[in-house]
């Protein structure tokens, strides 16, 4: 819905806010069927494989439980088989640029061992998003040449996020949340934050709506984290990434530690 005048909407893998605008409802925006209407066409102009499509609201809560079991257990056979590949086993990266619309020096980097920050999309889905619409948002990264392993350092990711935003960045480290880390957009599900005090790190997810450990509750810490900056000790992530073998190594390396888990000193119960 990015594409809908008047229509916001943020995606995680588990969360779906959606808004409509008064002003997109008095200009005559009052039927679902639009709504559904626009999502066909425009599925169907993206994805040419896309023949027939049909599009369900539900607006019982009772009654998304369970289309949502379905989906839930889709997922958790995909994230069964994304977790069997590593980096190290595959020849190519992936990159979405979907969020430019309103981080526009923001770019994903998917690779089997970091999950896109939304959660969205892993490292397969992304390999058959590129192959289906060459030309969309999701696109091939050759690694190129790894100048940094324990970091997650490659020429060709390096090279990938200089031209997409346009020179305002030029070298990410995928494992870390403190030195060149991954652009955030608005989408990610939680933020990997440095906490000063004991050198330690907190996790913390959207739907979390106390303070966090650090004083600061999740939204104004994604104010600080989003909008496609570079922002050592706030690193918008996955929640599929933390069980990533390497989820944030190089901070943990530096450290004197062997894991990014252990560097986590505090997490919020729904991330647990
Ligand atoms: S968060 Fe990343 S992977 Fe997800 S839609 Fe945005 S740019 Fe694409």
């Amino acid at each position: 819905c990015n594409f809908v005048n008047g229509i916001m909407h943020l995606n995680q893998r588990y969360t779906n806010w959606m808004r409509i605008s008064t002003a997109a409802f008095e200009k005559g925006f009052n039927s679902f069927q639009m709504l559904g209407t626009i999502m066909i066409r425009l599925f169907k102009a993206e994805l040419p494989i896309i023949e027939k499509a049909q599009i369900t609201f539900y607006t019982e809560a009772k009654e998304i439980l369970k289309p949502y079991e379905f989906a839930m257990g889709i997922y958790d056979k995909r994230d069964e088989r994304a977790r069997t590949i590593h980096d190290d086993d595959v020849d190519m990266f992936y990159g979405c640029v979907l969020c430019q619309s309103f981080a526009p020096t923001h770019a994903c980097c998917i690779t089997p061992d970091r999950t896109s920050l939304c959660g969205s999309i892993n490292w397969f889905d992304a390999r058959a998003a590129a192959k289906v619409d060459p030309k969309g948002p999701l696109f091939e990264i050759p690694p190129g040449e790894c100048y940094n392993k324990d970091a997650g350092e490659y020429q060709g990711i390096n090279e990938m996020i200089k031209k997409r935003s346009l020179g305002e960045i030029d070298r990410i480290f995928l494992f870390s949340g403190m030195e060149f880390p991954h652009t955030s957009c608005g989408c990610f599900e939680a933020i990997d934050f440095y906490i000063p005090e004991v050198n330690g790190h907190g996790i913390v997810d959207r739907n979390y709506s106390d303070v966090a450990i650090n004083g600061l509750p999740f939204s104004a810490m994604a104010n600080q984290t989003g909008g496609g900056k570079q922002m050592p000790g706030f690193n918008g992530i996955s929640i599929q990434y933390i069980v990533s073998p390497k989820y944030q190594q190089y901070d943990a390396i530096t450290q004197g530690l062997s894991q990014g888990i252990e560097t986590v000193v505090w997490m919020n119960k729904g991330v647990k």
